[in-house]
């Protein structure tokens, strides 16, 4: 099946294409199509499966409308355990976003702020962030959620591992109750799935 028969359109199908994606992954085939429609999602899949695709795609597709960007004000959130994910998550963005001009940007800890806060004064559409220097540059009011609408925690098990329960949930609760959630994870464990049920209602439920 080609990515156009999942939904997505030519600014996004093309860029795959010149990555020389030539069929989705079976994660993409599952999760694309309940991206797009909006459905909250919880997904087993490992790194290596093209998982990253899986909700960068569909993302991209949703915000891809011509929409001004507003200093500080982010659509969409994707949080990480480390900075090397949020970074090749980041580099993802950039090439499966390359025809359309929607603008991401990975902050990370660990490294002065300064340059994250201007990116984030400038207008980002899509934030990838670990959590502690979000919940950080949150509280200094560098960055506003009142227009998010997407949320995706990736490698959700591997942040419970590493203690970000409790900034997750700090970071939960200032964000809008009406937004679309998607959990990635390795491992579908008792920990991961009570997260999932604090952060999302009602979600399909794919694995491969
Ligand atoms: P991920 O699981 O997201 O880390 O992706 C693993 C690797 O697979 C990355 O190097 C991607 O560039 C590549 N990839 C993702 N989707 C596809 C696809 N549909 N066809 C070929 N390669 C892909």
């Amino acid at each position: 099946m080609p990515f156009s028969k999942l939904g997505l359109s030519d600014p996004i199908v093309q860029a795959v294409n010149e990555l020389g994606y030539t069929r989705p992954t079976p994660i993409q085939a599952k999760a694309i199509p309940l991206v797009l429609e909006g459905r909250d999602l919880i997904a087993g899949a490992q790194t290596g499966t093209g998982k990253t695709a899986s909700f960068v795609l569909p993302m991209l597709e949703k915000l891809d409308t011509g929409r001004k960007r507003r200093a500080k004000r982010i659509r969409a959130l994707i949080l990480a355990p480390t900075r090397e994910l949020a970074l090749q998550i980041e580099a993802n963005i950039k090439n499966y976003g390359k025809h359309t001009n929607l603008v991401a940007t990975a902050i990370y800890g660990g490294v002065d702020s300064e340059t994250q806060k201007q990116k984030l004064i400038e207008g980002i559409d899509i934030l990838v962030a670990t959590p502690g220097r979000l919940l950080d540059l949150a509280h200094q009011r560098a960055v506003h959620f009142d227009e998010l609408n997407m949320l995706v925690l990736d490698e959700a098990d591997r942040m419970l591992d590493m203690g970000f329960i409790g900034d997750i949930n700090k970071i939960l609760e200032r964000l809008p109750e009406q937004r679309q959630n998607l959990l990635f994870s390795a491992t579908l464990s008792d920990s991961v799935r009570l997260l999932a049920k604090t952060a999302i209602n009602n979600a399909a439920e794919i694995s491969i």
